[in-house]
Parts: structure tokens; sequence; C-alpha cells
């Protein structure tokens, strides 16, 4: 089993690790957010100019193409080291040949997202909010993506985003007030661009929350221009989630960029997704949330890494996501500690996973532990609730089936 765990002082720092490969750049080049887009790592070749490459990646390179694009950043490159395959970060964005194994679980659309979308782009699962994918490409492309069959547009399907259709529905859907910009990553379009979708969702008045999802402050962080923070303050109330998975993400670069993005007055969060030999660990997960505190960001979800396509490599135990949480829970700051959820497979929503501070319930009294394993008991006053019955007859009937 592959450890990721820490050593000593690994990514516990904010560094800068610019110009890196990239030594013959101009800086005026490199901090172009629209220059590193363009000299992104793409292919085999160019690869192999930085780092030596296993076996298992570079076959990964060869035959995994047709699933999900390959693309890195420079930024995003320059954390990845010359000789160690098992790093970390080179396991996030360089393929590896189990990405062309098939698990019996492996699903092409793990979330049931397709079958949710009244309008294509438009997904409307829970009541009161929608997620809209803004488009199909990213400044970088996670090998367990959970959206690869649309996503940098070489897998089995197209994203066809009807933006028309859509301001339609949500014009129409009253009972949506909460629209999260996803993908895709919204942030790839221009300030124009993006200007516009962000003032035509605001000018429906039933919409009252906005929310970007995004990886691109931590694979581009030159995107964050002040003209951009500027732009996205005008839509305010406006919330971001970023999505950083290993401490050694959150560069001097990263962390100023998300600054920015704090001082333009956008409440951020961060979800990480569980990673088997990236940050399947407690001290890596402990360094995350502290780092991110550092930046003003609040850790708010860890997703059970979703049943994607050729991600079998890469997802952990369900246990290890629990024993994190027991981790961290009550040892350390409660703002550093996420939510841990499973997208239900087929289209049930996140559902939160918790570790056992239950150990009992009834009408009269509630016992509890803390994080210390010690054990309390309260009262259940006035008007106990009959709420756990129907939980507890659906979970004999499971077992005993
Ligand atoms: C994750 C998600 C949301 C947002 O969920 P929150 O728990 O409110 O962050 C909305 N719609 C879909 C389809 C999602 O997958
Ligand atoms: S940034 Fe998000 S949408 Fe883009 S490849 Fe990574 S996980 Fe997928």
């Amino acid at each position: 089993m592959i450890t990721a765990a820490l050593e000593k002082g690994d990514g516990k720092e904010f560094v800068s690790h610019a110009p890196g490969y990239w030594s013959n750049t101009a800086p005026e080049l490199w901090n172009d957010w629209k220059w590193q887009l363009k000299n992104r790592v793409t292919t085999l070749a160019q690869l192999e100019k930085h780092v030596e490459l296993s076996e298992v990646e570079r076959s990964g390179v060869l035959l995994s193409g047709d699933k999900l694009a390959l693309a890195v950043t420079p930024h995003f490159f320059n954390l990845v080291p010359r000789d160690n395959p098992e790093d970390p970060i080179r396991r996030q964005v360089i393929p590896r040949i189990e990405e062309t194994w098939t698990s019996p679980y492996d699903m092409a659309d793990p979330c049931g997202e397709d079958s949710h979308m009244p309008v294509p782009g438009l997904v409307h699962r829970y009541p009161d909010r929608v997620l809209f994918l803004v488009t199909d490409r990213c400044a970088s492309y996670c090998r367990y993506c959970t959206r690869s069959r649309v996503v940098s547009g070489v897998g089995e399907q197209e994203l066809h985003t009807n933006f028309e259709e859509a301001f339609r529905y949500l014009e129409a859907h009253t009972e949506v007030r909460d629209v999260l910009l996803s993908g895709g990553d919204a942030l790839i379009f221009s300030d124009d661009r993006l200007d516009k979708l962000l003032s035509r969702s605001r000018a429906i008045k039933h919409i009252e929350f906005l929310r970007i999802g995004t990886r691109v402050p931590i694979f581009l962080p030159q995107r964050i221009t002040p003209q951009l923070c500027a732009l996205l303050a005008k839509y305010h109330p406006l919330w971001m989630s970023v999505h950083v998975n290993h401490p050694r993400e959150l560069t001097i670069e990263v962390k100023n960029a998300l600054e920015r993005l704090a001082n333009a007055g956008i409440p951020l969060g961060n979800q990480s997704v569980l990673l088997s030999g990236v940050n399947d660990d407690l001290e890596t997960m402990k360094t995350l949330v502290h780092k991110l505190l550092m930046c003003r960001v609040r850790p708010y979800y860890i997703y059970q890494c979703d049943l994607i396509n050729g991600s079998s490599h890469l997802r952990t135990s369900v246990a290890k996501g629990i024993e994190v949480i027991e981790g961290l829970r009550g040892h350390t700051t409660g703002y550093a500690v996420p939510q841990f959820v499973i997208d239900a497979p087929g289209g049930g929503g996140k559902v939160p996973i918790n570790p056992g501070y239950i150990l009992y319930h009834d009408n009269e009294k509630i016992v509890i532990r803390n994080y210390e394993g010690k054990i309390f008991e309260y009262p259940e006053t006035g008007n106990a609730n009959v709420q756990f019955a129907p939980q507890r007859e659906y979970h004999d009937e499971y077992l005993y089936s």
C-alpha cells in the first residue's frame, strides 16, 4: 500500500516553486494566465522533457487519452517531482495504466447527473438549488474527475449546455434560490463572458445566492487578477468552493490568490476528495485543513471518491474518511473540520457520514461519547421524537433480508 504520510516539514510551509521547470521564462509571461494555459503540459513528449515517467505512467498517458485529456498548467506542474511516480501531486494529474482497468463498481455518471437534467447542462437534484455546468474545460485535469464523461472534451459524451433554455428554466422555477456554477471550471472563461453569465443570473429576482465551484485558484492562481476580483464582487452574495487535496498545493501564489478573493468579500470553502496515496492519512489532512484556515478558507466537504470509471486505484475505504474526521473533530479547531460525505451512487445526493457519537437514543435519553471516548448522557425531554423508528426498521430489514 502506498503511504501518503508527510515527511517531516513536507507541505507544511507556504513556498513558491516558480519558475521551476520553466527557468527561461520571463516573469511577465509566467504571471500571465493565458500564457499558463497556452503552455500546459499536454503530451507525452512534454512530460518526458521534465520528469522520468514510470512504465505505469507512460502506458497511462498513451492509453487513457480517450477518457480524459492530459493537461497541467506550468504553475501546478512545478509541484510534480522529477522522479517519484507515487508523489501525491503526481497521482492526481498524471495518467496511470490503472485508469484503463474496469472495476465492477465503476460508472460513467456515478452521481446520476444526466438523469437529473431538466435542461442540458443544468442539474436540479435538490429542492432549492441547481448545479449549472457552464463549460467542459478546466485549467488542468484531475484523473479522478467525477464528470470525466464530459470534462476535457475527449470522453464518451459531450456537454451541450443550453444557456438560453437554462436561464428560462431558472426564471420559471422560483423555488431555486441558489445557483452553483461549475463544469468544468467557470473561471476559465474570459472576464467578459463571466460578467455576462453572472449578471444574467443575478437578474433573476428569486436567486439569492450564487456560488462558483472552481479549482482555478489552485491550478492557475494567475487567473485571480484584481480585475476578476472586482468583477466577482459586483454579484454578492457570491461564495466560492475551491478544491485542494494536499497541503503542498497551497503555495505562496495560491495563498495570495485566495487572499485576493477573500479581500473581495468572497467567503471561501474547500472541497477535498479522499484519494489513495494522496491524502488518505490523518496527518496530511490535518496539515491541509490548518493551512486552509491560514488562507481564510473553511474546509467544507471531504468527498468519498465517486465510483467514476478508471478511478479504483485512487479510491480509499469509507472507514478511512471516518477515521480522518474522528482524528480532527475535537482535536482541532471546529472551523477546520469538514463534513465527510458520500455522493450516493445513482443520484441520491450528498449523504453525511460521521463517526458514531450517538451510542444510544430512546424517548428518555441520549447516550453520547466525546472525541476522547468519554461517555455522557443527556435527558430526552418534552416531545421526544419517533423519528428513529423508521430508520431502525429499515436498518433491521436491511440487516436480516
Ligand atoms: C453538490 C451539489 C449541490 C450543492 O450541494 P450543497 O450541499 O448545497 O453544497 C447542488 N446540486 C448538485 C447536483 C450537487 O451535486
Ligand atoms: S477541476 Fe474539477 S471539473 Fe475539472 S477535472 Fe478537476 S475535478 Fe474535474
